[in-house]
């Protein structure tokens, strides 16, 4: 059996009145992530991820935040790209791991919903991604409300 580990990590700064996106859920929050795409964390660690399993680099190779195609992107389509091109190189996605770092708000009553949007976009079972929440009990940038933390890893095969 041919199978590659991946793993990926994405930071955004939050501001007010900017909107907060994660795992493809919109995340009622008074702080947003910035960013060139709608700035969604969680997809963007979980497409490096796949990428890197995969030997294809990163995100912001495929994708670029110098070219205006990408401009307020959904992270969505950034995922569906990522997932058919490992699929053109033959590799099916195994499971995915993942943790957010946020300390507002709490993620955990939306931790189902952004199992199920990202199974959808995937294409796996929900049982084959872990999503989890953790906060760095107030500690540096994250705890400070400046910023969010995601980190994924993935397992991938190749068929
Ligand atoms: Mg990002």
């Amino acid at each position: 059996m041919d199978v590659r580990i991946g793993q990926g990590i994405d930071f955004h700064r939050l501001e007010k009145g900017l909107i907060l996106w994660i795992g493809g859920v919109l995340i009622p929050s008074d702080k947003g992530a910035v960013a060139h795409s709608d700035g969604d964390v969680l997809i963007h660690a979980i497409c490096d991820a796949l990428l890197g399993a995969a030997g294809l680099r990163d995100i912001g190779y495929h994708f670029p935040d110098t070219d205006e195609r990408f401009k307020d992107i959904d992270s969505k389509i950034l995922l569906e790209k990522t997932i058919e091109l490992i699929r053109l190189n033959g590799f099916i996605t195994v499971n995915i791991d993942s943790t957010v770092c946020l300390e507002n708000p709490r993620l955990s009553p939306h931790i189902d919903s952004i199992k199920k949007r990202l199974s959808e976009i995937i294409g796996i079972e929900s049982t084959r991604i872990g999503v989890k929440a953790t906060t760095t009990e107030r500690m540096g940038f994250p705890g400070r409300e400046e910023g969010v933390v995601a980190i994924a890893s993935v397992l991938i095969q190749l068929v």
